[in-house]
């Protein structure tokens, strides 16, 4: 049997990952400057903590999402499926097996409830037992008259359907598919709110969304994240979140990047400009695709994120959210720009920038970048002021923050030329077997000067040794055989371009210094 990686997920292996890291590391740098540490977060979390923030009518939570039941009551779940949500269809064939089904759902929770593996919290203990009055009041009636009453045994099969829906085994969790709710979750779990100043805090590592997979997009993607968390919303803070991400572009030296910005107004001037859209919306509706007709009942504003090009004519005619903004958002937007100007930062305004998440207001902003064809959004932020009150948080609390999507700006670093160099400094070939406590001892020396060392095993003829160097891309071979060891010295083998010199230790380790920094 051959094993594969999971559709949509991949490995990221040297010499690329060797990328990644220095991508990570000039994160971890810029963003130290900025006042930003780090926060490790759990990779699954409770379903509900993303259909609160992310929201129910969004891609992401509606179907996107890995989500499972952390439990091990496999069985009973089993028969809960059979039984639950069913149509209850009044032919005896069915109530039978309904009957039956039951039975099972409720022998194998009692099995359950002996191994003190049953939730016994008092809902369940509640629902069990009205499961089981209604199962024998069923019974009761089979045994005393068969099936004459269906009606009466339909509804009492109804009744257990409800109860053994309310019925919960564990907890529903789901595979983070993105980070800012659990950075929030985060926040307000430990009390982050009394700290001094701002909450500031990056956070890097893997998301997870069931998308059909395509270039520059994965069910295992990865993102470098930040989140400005505190009692101030001045659009100060909004320019230097974006300062800092283009800090972070400039020093991992990603060209031909742009900046994309929009207000998106608050809860006191969207509505009625989403009110407005889905009335325009409805006067077209004929025209509109499926999806986006579908969007103006459940989420108007994401029509306006449509690609399909037969709707791009209707959607330029729709009206413009920045001339609905209410008087705070338009002077927060106006500061906004002005503060992004002072830092020298260039922006193109896109009004129809909406995000696909909902607790997104006010500013939300994307960086773009060259060589990923459509899928060439490298980073999506905004400020979400009301997502800390909605999680349970003071409402005091406001906040901003992006996601770099890191597989994609890989890919755009690479197709503009980027590699990752080779990473080993020294190969040692050696022959003759008196030679081999010298060089254990040579590797660790230079290993402990932090020079990245390759030690064959066993002896091997030069030629062969210096072979595999070059082949294994190592800048250079030192070389230590009979006169070597005579001479306590080593021979260093420049493999660019065959300098050759015979050096004592202490000249080799200087020489290797030297050549570092060359
Ligand atoms: P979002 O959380 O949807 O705002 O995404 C932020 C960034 O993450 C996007 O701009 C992409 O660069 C990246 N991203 C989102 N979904 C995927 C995916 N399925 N595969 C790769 N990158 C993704």
């Amino acid at each position: 049997m051959k094993f594969q990686a999971i559709k949509g997920v991949r490995d990221i292996l040297p010499p690329e990952s060797g990328l990644w890291n220095r991508v990570e590391q000039a994160a971890r740098d810029v963003f130290h400057t900025y006042g930003y540490g780090e926060i490790r977060l759990p990779i699954f979390e409770p379903t509900e903590l993303f259909a609160r923030s992310v929201g129910l009518d969004t891609d992401i939570v509606s179907k996107e999402m890995y989500t499972f039941a952390d439990h091990q009551l496999r069985d009973i779940e089993v028969f809960g499926g059979m039984i639950s949500k069913r149509r209850v269809s009044k032919e005896e064939l069915s109530l039978v097996a309904m009957q039956t089904y039951m039975r099972e759902f409720l022998r194998q929770i009692d099995l359950s409830r002996e191994d003190h593996m049953f939730p016994e919290t008092p809902e369940n203990v509640a629902a069990v037992a009205e499961l089981k009055t209604a199962l024998h009041q069923f019974e009761k009636i089979v045994n005393e008259e068969g099936f004459r009453d269906k009606d009466v045994l339909a509804s009492l099969i109804d009744v257990m359907q409800s109860q053994a829906d309310g019925i919960h085994l564990g907890d529903v969790i789901t595979l983070r598919p993105e980070a800012t709710a659990s950075v929030v979750r985060a926040y307000i779990e430990h009390g982050m709110h009394t700290r001094p100043g701002n909450v500031k805090l990056y956070y890097m590592g893997p998301m997870f969304r069931r998308e059909r997979p395509q270039k520059g997009r994965y069910r295992q993607f990865y993102q470098i994240g930040a989140e400005l968390l505190g009692p101030s919303d001045h659009p100060a803070l909004d320019a230097e979140v974006i300062e800092m991400l283009l800090a972070f572009v400039a020093r991992v030296n990603l060209t031909g990047a742009k900046l994309y910005i929009n207000s998106i107004g608050d809860k006191n001037c969207r509505p009625a400009y989403v009110e407005r859209l889905r009335g325009e919306l409805q006067k077209v509706r004929d025209k509109l695709g499926a999806d986006s007709q579908r969007r103006i009942e459940t989420n108007p504003l994401r029509v306006l994120d449509s690609k399909l090009p037969e709707e791009q004519p209707i959607i330029d005619k729709l009206p413009h959210i920045a001339d609905h903004l209410c008087d705070a958002c338009r002077e927060h937007y106006a500061e906004l720009k002005r503060q992004l100007a002072l830092r020298k930062i260039e922006y193109q305004e896109n009004w129809r920038l909406v995000r696909g998440l909902d607790y997104y207001m006010r500013t939300t902003f994307e960086i773009t970048a060259p060589g990923l064809g459509s899928q060439n959004a490298v980073c999506g932020g905004g400020r979400y002021d009301g997502l800390v009150e909605l999680l349970g948080g003071p409402a005091a609390t406001k906040g901003i923050g992006f996601a770099i999507g890191t597989d994609r700006l890989m890919l755009s670093l690479q197709e503009a030329g980027a590699a990752a160099k080779c990473a080993l400094d020294v190969y040692i070939a050696w022959m003759g077997v008196q030679a081999y406590p010298a060089v254990v001892a040579l590797a660790r020396k230079l290993r402990e000067h932090d020079f990245s060392v390759e030690l064959p095993p066993q002896e091997m003829k030069f030629g062969k040794s210096l072979s595999l160097a070059d082949r294994l891309g190592a800048r250079f071979a030192v070389i230590v055989g009979e006169d070597e060891l005579a001479a306590r010295q080593f021979t260093v083998k420049r493999l660019a371009d065959g300098d050759q010199r015979r050096l004592a230790e202490a000249d080799l380790l200087e020489y290797l210094t030297k050549s570092r920094t060359a």
